[in-house]
């Protein structure tokens, strides 16, 4: 057998293998550029997608901004403006902190980002042109606007992976939902193949539940506030009624990240044991806070499993909390008057 020297791969290379953890399909293109989205402060998010999103997906919004001389190491491997040290790894809140999404969303796509940060006279935008960085001013308005075309275009066999159009456009709007629920401040607006396909306006949580999960809505479901130490937990439990054929409705956050973990899974599941019998899935919302060094987030490249320090005591209280508020409230019994 020949001999093959041992050498560093290039950094577009580097990008497009991180590319198959990270951005796998567009709807995990479309929860990265959310999350900075949302990192960025936005109040007003633009989502359109074209082609299932693999032919476009570009995504508009009203936060901070990137400074023009920032642009190219926004687009850059490992650079990050959320983290700088492993201390800041354990505390973040911020939803980004790997530095990779962008730079592995250009290495597989025809990327440009338009980016007008307030206090810059205009804006620019930064695209890929034939192999290289080039910076021009853009007409764009104030925030960030990323537009990704061709998706997969430079790795053929990832694009064999992917459903049809259809199929991964809905998991792009599930997406969306997702963030919805745990952001409603937030204004989301969802294009499809150009015409409007859903709209959720600033609201409160509640409405913004309603409006989401319409079977959760009517009495349903019940709110739950539950508070213990540094762990609080919020949300509505579906009631056994609310309760699904799949399990499409539910909805775990750990500190405003929507999360699928095992333990929390299980947790929710007994708490359900005794209402829920057959093969039915119960409907839930539910958010928990808890200090961030309290939980490990990095974990996997994608960010939805985490990992808790003290992981029997969250199950515990989690199962518990659910547990009581699904439980049937005692009958009142009346007083009876006396004379
Ligand atoms: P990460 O989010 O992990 O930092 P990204 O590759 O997703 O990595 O983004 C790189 C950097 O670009 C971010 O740290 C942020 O400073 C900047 N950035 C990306 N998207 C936006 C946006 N929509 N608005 C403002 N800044 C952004
Ligand atoms: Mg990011």
């Amino acid at each position: 057998m020949t001999h093959r020297p041992i050498s560093l791969l290039p950094d577009v290379l580097i990008s497009q293998i991180a590319a198959g953890e990270v951005v796998d399909r567009p709807a995990s293109v479309v929860k990265e550029l959310l999350e900075n989205a949302l990192d960025a402060g936005a109040t007003e998010i633009t989502i359109r997608i074209d082609g299932g999103g693999i032919q476009r997906i570009c995504i508009q919004d009203n936060g901070k901004g990137i400074p023009k001389d920032e642009l190219e190491l926004a687009v850059t491997r490992h650079a990050t403006s959320k983290i700088q040290s492993l201390n800041e790894l354990e505390s973040v809140l911020s939803l980004g902190f790997r530095g990779e999404a962008l730079a592995s969303i250009a290495s597989v796509s025809q990327f440009s980002l338009s980016s007008y940060p307030a206090g810059q006279a205009s804006a620019y935008c930064i695209s890929n042109q034939s192999g290289q960085w080039q910076i021009e001013p853009s007409p764009a308005s104030p925030g960030t606007t990323v537009d990704v075309q061709s998706l997969y275009f430079s790795t053929p066999a990832r694009r064999k992976f992917l459903k049809t159009e259809q199929t991964e456009f809905f998991n792009c709007l599930d997406v969306v939902k997702r963030m919805a629920l745990a952001n409603p401040s937030v204004t989301w607006l969802v294009y499809r193949d150009g015409k409007l396909q859903s709209r959720f306006q600033e609201s409160s949580w509640s409405a913004r539940v309603f409006s989401i999960l319409e079977p959760m809505a009517n009495g349903a479901s019940k709110p739950i506030e539950v508070q213990a130490a540094d762990m609080q937990l919020h949300g509505a439990v579906g009631l056994p009624d609310a309760a699904r054929g799949k399990g499409d409705m539910q909805f775990f956050y750990v500190n405003g990240r929507f999360v699928k973990d095992k333990l929390i899974a299980h947790a929710v599941r007994s708490a359900y044991e005794d209402v829920l019998h057959g093969d039915k899935y119960p409907s839930f919302v539910l958010f928990l806070n808890l200090p961030p060094t309290e939980v490990d987030v990095n974990v996997h490249p994608a960010k939805t499993e985490v990992r808790f320090r003290n992981a029997r005591a969250v199950h515990q209280w989690v199962r518990q909390s659910i547990q009581a508020c699904l439980a049937p409230s005692r009958a009142v019994v009346p007083v009876s008057g006396v004379g």
